[in-house]
């Protein structure tokens, strides 16, 4: 698979605004983006640290998938995002590996990013997102 680098780690928040400061005011870093992802019903928000990217995820729907996880695990880590290159190849690749897909196509995710992901049951505990910029 051999991913190029880890794009972005996924947080689960109650309230975006409010770590929204928590990673401005202490940590000193900057928000780039806040985008809503209606597909997954969530409000993201998105801040660099070098070449590594923090999305924090805020529900818009008790039913949604953050909502649901917030609500069985509390805040934090939700998932990893490994950038790779032929997104659809790596998901066949990890398919024949017998990994569990949660999308067996990629489709579209904040930032116009190509994403998938792999079920957690299949890969030690972590929710791992595989995203592709098409775009670049
Ligand atoms: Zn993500």
């Amino acid at each position: 698979m051999k991913p190029s680098h880890i794009e972005h780690i996924g947080i689960a928040v109650k309230n975006l605004e409010e770590s929204i400061k928590y990673y401005e005011d202490v940590l000193g870093l900057e928000c780039y983006n806040v985008e809503e992802v209606k597909d997954q019903k969530v409000k993201t928000a998105f801040f660099k640290v070098g070449e590594v990217k923090i999305e924090l995820l805020e529900s818009t729907d008790p039913e949604g998938p953050i909502g649901k996880y917030v609500e069985k695990k509390g805040e934090g880590i939700h998932h990893i995002a490994f950038a790779v290159e032929n997104i659809e190849d790596k998901l066949k690749h990890a398919e024949e590996k017998g990994i569990r897909l949660i999308d067996a196509e990629p489709r579209k995710g904040a930032e116009g990013l190509d994403i998938a992901f792999l079920h957690p049951k299949s890969t030690f505990g972590v929710l791992t997102e595989l995203c592709e910029d098409k775009n670049k």
